[in-house]
């Protein structure tokens, strides 16, 4: 157990909890270090140590397991009294700097192993026997193992053979780090010969621990995907001192570019949702979710947002799914509405999102507030136009939300535009409308008085937004009758507007599709 890096210990048994799926272990140490700071006076004591007095053992959880450390008493020599002084253990973080300790409750303890067992039961790789371990000079791991497991399937027959035909060439692959040192796991396969087959081809013998192309473990190869998820590739192959490649190259050998359909038992509501992969660009991708169970899947990521594309995808959904979906949501995007429609037809109700309704009213706002700074900037003195500055994020804020200088700002910029000020309070009893909890009827009829409220404050700003309004009052009604849908939408907004901001780039929609996947159901899935 050389690999241990605590400084001023010293080894004494390594064991692993079984109680615990063998998913910790204790080593137990004992202190090198001499002296103490007293607990009372503060003052350091080194002399009159009266042996272990092993109070409470402590355990202590790092990265790698727990470290307990037995205490040794050192009586005071300051003027106090020898107090019942449990050893004053070193500040963890000056014991590993690299590792955080956190005090961690007592276990259940099981067989002791020697620490050669032990380190092979910690590989939990089955079928091998470790045969040597090395720290080379760059202080990484190699562990050297051979198979232990007898024979393998002909490839050309399938059938089982035991003719031993030597070894092939040695493989290095990297395997979970050991105490924080990168860790390599040495093995030269074995191969066999087929008798029965004609030439007597030779196959080598693959291992469930890891993918003949792959130049790790499939256990590191999880352990780099739970790293991936709300992370970008370029961080984690930072982190994990490997090749931006090799990290590509995992999430393409192990995440599908599609939805399963048989991983998944019902959908429930739909989402359609459309991104720009480049800033400032109109080429759009659309994602297209689903709620089920109270999770949510990806199910494609389209190379546009045409409804053509839209309706083949949705086409493509097996029958037995297609009978589960209750919902769709969507922005008001007519491509998106229409697709829904012609695939489901009326029994399947379309929501539009109060998320996507607001989107636009509040940039309708936006206009207005941008067309009177202009017309303030050259009315205004400068000093006076000065006092708006921040008026464009105290507008985006709730009421609530707003500062005092901002609410200040805000009545400034009212006072030279009574229109903003009047457009800024029909959004806001809009989304009034939104909040409240109201049957789908009472909305519509809310919201008719709001559009006729519009129509005679002599506002032109939200002319575009009212007949949006108009043509999809039934689709934004719904959002009324199952209002749960906002929350799905809304996470998968944040989501999708991360993953957006992380992976601009991507251009790829296979890609886009694996990075969806890993954020959504990564945790689930590698940790
Ligand atoms: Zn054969």
């Amino acid at each position: 157990m050389s690999t241990i890096q605590i400084p001023g210990v010293k080894t004494e048994q390594a064991e692993i909890d079984n109680n615990n799926n063998n998913d910790s272990h204790t080593i137990t140490v004992s202190s090198a270090a001499e002296g103490i700071h007293c607990c009372k006076s503060g003052r350091r004591i080194f002399i009159g140590t009266c042996g272990i007095r092993n109070p409470d053992q402590q355990i202590f959880e790092g990265d790698a397991g727990c470290f307990p450390f037995g205490g040794c008493g050192y009586p005071c020599h300051g003027g106090q009294p020898f107090p019942s002084v449990p050893m004053m253990l070193p500040n963890p973080a000056d014991l590993l700097p690299t590792v955080s300790l956190n005090p961690f409750i007592h276990r259940e303890k099981t067989s002791s192993q020697s620490p050669d067992a032990f380190f092979e039961t910690l590989l939990n790789i089955p079928n091998i026997r470790t045969e040597r371990t090395e720290i080379i000079e760059d202080g990484d791991v190699i562990i050297t193992v051979r198979s232990t497991a007898e024979g393998t399937c002909c490839h050309r027959c399938g059938r089982k053979t035991y003719k031993s035909y030597g070894y092939g060439r040695e493989i290095l692959l990297r395997h979970l780090s050991v105490f924080g040192r990168k860790t390599y796991i040495r093995i030269c396969p074995p191969r066999y010969q087929c008798t029965l087959c004609e030439g007597c081809p030779v196959t080598t013998q693959k291992s469930v621990w890891y993918e003949q192309r792959s130049p790790h473990t499939k256990a590191y190869e999880d352990h780099v995907l739970l790293q991936s998820v709300n992370s970008t590739v370029a961080d984690v192959s930072i982190k994990e001192d490997i090749g931006y490649e090799a990290v590509m190259g995992i999430i393409d050998r192990r995440i599908a570019v599609r939805a399963d359909w048989k991983e998944i038992r019902k959908l429930d509501i739909l989402g359609l949702d459309e991104i720009s992969l480049k800033k400032g660009h109109k080429d759009y991708v659309t994602i297209v979710t689903a709620l089920a169970g109270g999770e949510t899947v990806i199910l494609a990521v389209l190379k546009d947002r045409c409804k053509k594309t839209v309706k083949k995808f949705l086409k493509t959904i097996p029958k037995r799914l297609k009978k589960t979906v209750r919902g769709v949501c969507s922005d008001m995007y007519d491509g998106f509405v229409n697709a829904a429609k012609e695939v489901f037809g009326k029994k399947v109700r379309i929501i539009i999102d109060r998320f996507h309704v607001a989107r636009l009213y509040r940039k309708d706002l936006d206009g207005l507030r941008k067309k009177e700074m202009r017309r303030l900037k050259k009315e205004l003195s400068e000093e006076e136009y000065g006092k708006l500055k921040g008026a464009m994020w105290a507008l985006r804020k709730k009421e609530e939300e707003l500062s005092r200088e901002e609410t200040q700002i805000l009545e400034c910029l009212f006072g030279h535009s009574p229109e903003l000020e009047l457009a800024y309070n029909l959004c806001r009893e809009l989304t009034d409308i939104f909040e409240d909890d109201i049957s789908k009827s009472e909305a519509k009829h809310r919201i008719r008085i709001w559009k006729t409220r519009v129509r005679l404050s002599g506002l032109n700003c939200f002319d575009i937004f009212l007949k949006t309004l108009e043509k999809r009052s039934e689709e934004i009604a719904n959002y009324f009758v199952r209002r749960q849908t906002s929350g799905f939408v809304e996470g998968l907004n944040n989501k999708i507007k991360v993953i957006k901001r992380r992976c601009y780039g991507i251009i790829n929609t296979d890609r886009l599709f694996q990075r969806i996947f890993l954020d959504l159901r990564g945790y689930p899935l590698f940790a």
